[in-house]
């Protein structure tokens, strides 16, 4: 069940049901590997587990659960039971490929069935190829190649029936696996924030569509509203599918008023999958950048004051602190806001995009081996289709055209909350008078800002010259 913890639209569930032979649900957690969950994933995770096994349990089944690597674990409970099959929901990294080819082999060698089913995507890398056969490495392009392969086939079901084997074999309680978060207050905002689970996602989903998409369009780049899905964890743990969220949401295609916003938001989807393309076809893409040039860019690495004050929310910098404590409380940040603080950890203090990518894996209850690299690639100018590097965002007007009553920062940001818009977003620039009136002193109350823009710039633009071919 790994990454796929849901019972509605999973085939190989399904096809592990249709065999009408007992069936075991089983879920293996390894810690072992670069892609072993953070933090907030593991928060998310000992939830999600509990609600899958209680799903599965009012079907008459359960949840095995075991630790350890998971080609080990499956041969160990195909051993210990007789399973005479594997049914599995495929992976796109290069530890995913190797568990497969590793469990088809003792399959074979061992005379059971060993299936391989598709249920995190919309389309598998594979298909969507252009027409000499090579992947895409323009997002356009590859959307128009997907869109014209995507059928709206229905979701399949919830099984109605798995039969449990005559004896269970061993599980650990989900407990033990050591998923509870250090110290357990950090999760608490968090647990406020979210419902997990298969249920939530749907009624996410249900909300979302009938309620906000309409205005997607041009709510989806504010981040004080409220106004994009909030479903990526769900997909990012598989307790809903790509496919469940297609065939809802193009319901509305036929309707003329919801079909804009329908489609803007499926295309969002296509960037999930494009991730996984990249993710697919280039393997080493969470270390490795698309764009081998930058290879040799002068980026800063390891930690530093400078690097914990951005984790912190403590730039001076009013829209990169909203965003970067929006996560540290919620495990998510909008997507906005996403580009804006990791445009300023890569360019204006011009350190690795491996540092960002490794602190929102950690911490981003939706944290996606595929879409959190290919973004910071994206961000940092070396993925494919990427904003060129020289396209610095300067958080001061994107925080003014995206927030521009301070909404957003005077939620996460309260120590602003008495500074006039004028000044919300550029509080060293204000008036000491006005400061004062708000309650603020600069270094004290809320942090000075950490960079020179000006010169942060000159020195973003001097590094990309030195890495030009
Ligand atoms: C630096 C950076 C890191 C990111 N890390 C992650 C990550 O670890 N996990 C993750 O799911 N997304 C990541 N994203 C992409 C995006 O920010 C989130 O998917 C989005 O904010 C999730 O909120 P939502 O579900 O409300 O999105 P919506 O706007 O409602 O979009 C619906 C779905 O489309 C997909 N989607 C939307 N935008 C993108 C995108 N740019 N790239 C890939 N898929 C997208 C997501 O699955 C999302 O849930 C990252 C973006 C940036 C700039």
């Amino acid at each position: 069940m790994n990454n796929a913890l849901r019972l509605a639209d999973h085939p190989a569930l399904a096809a592990a049901c249709a065999t009408s032979g007992p069936v075991i649900p089983l879920y293996v957690y390894d810690n072992t590997h670069d892609n072993a969950p953070g933090a907030a994933s593991r928060w998310w995770l000992l939830q999600s587990l509990s609600k899958l096994d209680a799903s599965l349990k009012k079907l008459g089944s359960g949840l095995v659960v075991r630790r350890g690597t998971v080609a080990d674990v499956v041969m160990d409970v195909c051993t210990e039971t007789g399973a005479c099959g594997v049914y599995m929901t495929r992976g796109y990294s290069e530890h995913d490929k190797k568990t497969e080819e590793y469990l088809h082999d003792f399959a074979e060698k061992n005379g059971l069935t060993c299936k391989r089913y598709a249920g995190r995507l919309l389309l598998e890398p594979e298909q969507v190829v252009s027409k000499s056969g090579t992947p895409y490495s323009v997002f356009t392009p590859f959307w128009k190649q997907a869109l014209s392969l995507i059928d709206n086939a229905v979701p399949l079901p919830v099984p109605q029936k798995i039969q449990a084997p005559v004896s269970w074999p061993a599980t650990t309680s989900i407990g033990a696996l050591g998923l509870e978060p250090k110290p357990a207050s950090w999760a608490e905002p968090i647990a406020a924030e979210w419902q997990v689970g298969e249920e939530a996602a749907i009624e996410r989903l249900d909300f979302f569509v009938d309620a906000t998409m309409d205005e997607y369009q041009t709510a989806r780049d504010i981040p004080g509203v409220d106004g994009t899905s909030k479903i990526s964890p769900y997909l990012a743990f598989g307790e809903i599918s790509p496919r469940q969220i297609w065939h809802k949401v193009s319901m509305h295609l036929g309707d003329a008023t919801k079909s804009t916003a329908a489609l803007a938001y499926l295309r969002e989807l296509g960037w999930r999958d494009f991730s996984y393309h990249q993710l697919f076809y280039n393997p080493e893409m969470r270390i490795k950048p698309l764009k081998a040039k930058f290879l040799h860019f002068p980026w800063h690495e390891g930690t530093s004051p400078a690097v914990k004050a951005w984790q912190k929310g403590m730039t001076g910098f009013p829209i990169v602190d909203a965003g970067m404590r929006q996560l540290w409380q919620t495990g998510w940040m909008h997507n906005r806001v996403r580009m804006i603080v990791g445009s300023f950890l890569v360019k204006d203090l011009l350190w690795h995009w491996h540092e960002g990518e490794t602190w929102f894996w950690d911490t981003l209850v939706d944290a996606d081996i595929a879409s959190n690299a290919a973004s910071w690639q994206w961000v940092a100018g070396c993925g494919a289709d990427a904003s060129p590097y020289f396209r610095i965002f300067n958080p001061v007007t994107q925080g003014e055209k995206f927030d521009p009553a301070g909404a957003y920062i005077r939620s996460f940001v309260p120590e602003l909350c008495d500074l006039p818009n004028e000044w919300i977003h550029k509080p060293f620039d204000a008036p000491l008078e006005v400061l004062a009136v708000a309650g603020i002193t600069l270094g004290h109350t809320y942090p000075a800002p950490l960079v020179d823009r000006k010169k942060a710039r000159a020195s973003a633009l001097a590094a990309l010259a030195s890495i030009k071919d």
